[in-house]
């Protein structure tokens, strides 16, 4: 008897084996109901409490909840969001997408390589001449007093060449409240904005401007969806100026566009890197209230991957940038993600000008051609026009989909 047994418990193993493996297949083509991370949006005034209660319903598990105040995270499959739907409190259900770095190709000699043991003699980085922001400087302006936000993977504690510069910062991302750089690329990023005027390593656009690391990627580049939001809030409500974004995703979700809507209302100038596909324009960038840049080289010619459309607002130097990098290292870079942080400074720069402000008494209206509310500040639209305006256009003439309104130029945007 001891056979048939024996058989039964193998007929009983391969059928575990064999459903495991089916299901495992059903799974990638039929998609099972399995619970996803979404954003879930409440009406004002639900309170946290009755979310709670809507979410456990619904049987959702809550992951957390975000800074602006109507809106979290939660796991919720089908069935759930089928469910939360149906409640009159719940306004929307969206993706909590993967947000990647918009890093291109890299030299992966720098990368890997460990730290120098002392810091190389300071360099002009062509892309900070390339933009004439050296030219600013010797008026006497280097950015100081503008707070800069780097929206990224963090900016290195330790690094020599960046920080005098890094007045504070916040982690959104769930496994580390601190928002040292584990990556290298939001310190590439912040270097190229204001790496310090020293005697070592690079030089920014803005070498005295202050630098805010609100780190929303993990060690590999990638973050949630809704911690960009939450970092975009933070810098929203902690007094940041302009804001670099290098980073976006090929999906349009509501809740970002919102969280960008609200930075520009705040006066917060946003800046972000337009893709490095290739193909469309990806957001943040695209949406209106966003500069998008695109990548040229050291000749002034867009590369290949950079992502194009009537989105593109303006173009700067995103091809062999030479920049701070992890620890106390330096990397050369390329992508759309150096190109933004070059118009952020240039931002900075705008920002630091006065105004056109003038008021026509007779005929009672605002006769500014940059100051057109008359307010006497520089609005993000406002400060985005000036750019624009003072860019070098290249391609072909006037604004295209390739480079925008041209090559961003601080020196041009900060005099003319
Ligand atoms: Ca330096
Ligand atoms: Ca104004």
């Amino acid at each position: 008897m001891k056979r048939p047994y024996f058989r039964f418990v193998s007929v009983f193993l391969v059928a575990i084996v064999v459903s495991g493996f089916f299901g495992f297949v059903f799974a990638e083509s039929e998609e099972i109901n399995l619970p996803q991370r979404k954003i879930v949006v409440f009406k004002d005034g639900v309170s946290d409490v009755e979310k709670g209660r809507i979410l456990s319903a619904a049987r959702s598990v809550k992951v957390h909840k975000l800074r602006h105040g109507d809106a979290l995270v939660a796991y919720v499959d089908n069935t759930s969001e089928t469910k939360l739907l149906k409640n009159a409190k719940v306004v929307r259900v969206e993706d909590d997408v993967v947000v990647e770095a918009l890093e291109g190709a890299a030299d992966a000699t720098d990368k890997k390589a460990k730290p120098a043991a002392t810091q190389p003699v300071q360099m002009l980085p062509w892309g900070v001449y390339r933009i004439n922001a050296d030219r600013v400087w010797t008026l006497g302006e280097t950015g100081g007093g503008i707070n800069i936000g780097i929206i990224d993977t963090g900016i290195s504690t330790t690094h020599p060449d960046l920080l005098g510069n890094i007045k504070g910062g916040v982690s959104e991302v769930a496994y580390t409240s601190n928002w040292n750089d584990d990556n290298g690329h939001g310190s590439h990023v912040a270097g190229v904005v204001a790496a310090l005027n020293n005697t070592i390593g690079v030089v920014g656009g803005v070498p005295a401007a202050n630098l805010y690391a609100i780190k929303v990627l993990d060690r590999n580049g990638s973050g949630y969806l809704s911690d960009v939001i939450d970092g975009i809030d933070w810098a929203t409500a902690n007094g940041m100026q302009v804001i670099n974004l290098s980073l976006g995703t090929t999906t349009d979700v509501r809740s970002l566009h919102d969280a960008v809507i609200r930075a520009q209302n705040a006066g917060v100038v946003v800046v972000a890197a337009a893709g490095n596909s290739g193909g469309s324009v990806i957001y943040p960038a695209a949406y209106p209230e966003a500069i998008a840049v695109a990548a040229t080289d050291f000749s002034n010619s867009a590369p290949y991957w950079s992502s194009r459309g009537p989105e593109v607002d303006l173009a700067a130097p995103g091809v062999s940038i030479y920049s701070t990098y992890k620890g106390t290292k330096y990397a050369t870079l390329s992508g759309t993600s150096m190109a933004s942080p070059h118009v952020a400074a240039a931002a900075a720069f705008v920002l630091k000008r006065a105004t056109d402000t003038a008021f026509d008494e007779l005929d009672n209206s605002c006769v500014s051609e940059f100051d057109v509310n008359c307010n006497g500040a520089w609005d993000p639209k406002e400060v985005q026009a000036k750019l624009e305006a003072t860019a070098t256009d290249l391609g072909t003439g006037g604004q295209d989909d390739i480079y925008g309104y041209g090559l961003v130029s601080a020196y041009a945007a900060f005099t003319n």
